[in-house]
């Protein structure tokens, strides 16, 4: 199609246009729908694939905009980086998801010992901001430091790995603990291990889907579970769907797991009766 602009005839792809008029759309409501209190979190947990206990939970973002209805974050989260919004939604979502699992131990004590999982984005993580939300978000709703799980993304380390280990050195000296997100389909995964020192190792949904109804695990998990399990560090698989794929994962001594065949992301009052209902007092 044709478009006038500024007494130019431009050949312009209509698909492209709608794509740029979507695009300015979503940046114009994403801007301030942080101040009409657009967001909320949902809380998917992780269970110990020994017992099925819930040992914890990732805080996940939900966006319902008014005008544009629900947005994935897979959507909003990169525009949201894109226009500088991410440093205070990023900060809201710390103080929310501390201030949610400081109130289930207050009200439920020991019952409630589960970790809560947050996740950050590159452009936090290269920010000095992100240690100061940290140690806010902590110190205003009382949750113990170790029961903070930071998710980071191999991709957030390749920028400036420098910056980034100082960051992630600084951030487990305040006691938080740190996992790699979405392991294995990064680059040079094994260098990170070595350089940045982690806690939790997340196996990417996407080599969870290999795993076979019948038979063994795919190499490539097998290897996944047997590098985090020698590096003494915590595995979860992610995006775990059917039985067999937990089956298998189990016997191939995958300590945790998460997804759809246990729960799927639920809303706080929901999560925290599935924390609390699973143990008797
Ligand atoms: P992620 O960190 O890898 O989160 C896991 C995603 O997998 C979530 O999608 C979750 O709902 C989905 N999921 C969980 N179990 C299953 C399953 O069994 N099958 C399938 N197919 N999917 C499953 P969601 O909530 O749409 O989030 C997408 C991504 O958006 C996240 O990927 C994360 O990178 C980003 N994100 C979400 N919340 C935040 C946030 O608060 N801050 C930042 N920076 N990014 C966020
Ligand atoms: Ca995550
Ligand atoms: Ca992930
Ligand atoms: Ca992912």
């Amino acid at each position: 199609a044709k478009v006038a602009g500024r007494g130019r005839a431009v050949v312009f792809d209509p698909a492209m246009r709608t794509a740029a008029v979507e695009r300015r759309r979503l940046e114009q409501e994403l801007t301030g729908a942080l101040a009409r209190d657009e967001f909320r979190l949902v809380y998917q947990p992780v269970v110990d694939l020994a017992d099925d206990r819930v040992v914890g939970f990732e805080a996940l973002l939900r966006w319902r905009s008014p005008e544009l209805g629900a947005v994935p974050p897979d959507v909003f989260v990169p525009v949201a980086e894109d226009l500088g919004l991410i440093g205070d939604i990023g900060a809201w979502v710390l103080r929310e998801a501390c201030r949610t699992a400081a109130a289930w131990r207050r009200e439920h004590g020991v019952a409630a010992d589960a970790t809560m999982a947050v996740n950050v984005s590159a452009v936090q993580l290269a920010s000095p901001q992100l240690l100061e939300d940290v140690r806010a978000a902590l110190a205003a709703s009382g949750l113990p430091a170790s029961a903070l799980v930071l998710e980071v993304t191999e991709t957030a380390l390749v920028d400036d790995p420098e910056r980034a280990a100082a960051s992630l050195t600084a951030l487990r000296a305040l006691g938080v603990q740190l996992a790699l997100d979405d392991f294995g389909t990064g680059y040079s995964s094994l260098g990170y291990l070595q350089e940045f020192t982690v806690d939790v190792l997340k196996i990417d949904r996407s080599f969870v889907a290999t795993i076979p109804a019948d038979g063994e695990l795919p190499p490539i998990v097998r290897g996944l579970i047997d590098l985090a399990r020698a590096l003494d560090l915590e595995v979860v698989a992610e995006g775990v769907e059917t039985p067999a794929q937990r089956a298998r994962l189990q016997a191939g001594r995958c300590a945790r797991a998460q997804g759809y065949l246990f729960a799927a992301p639920l809303e706080a009052t929901d999560a925290e009766l599935l924390l609390v209902g699973q143990r008797p007092g």
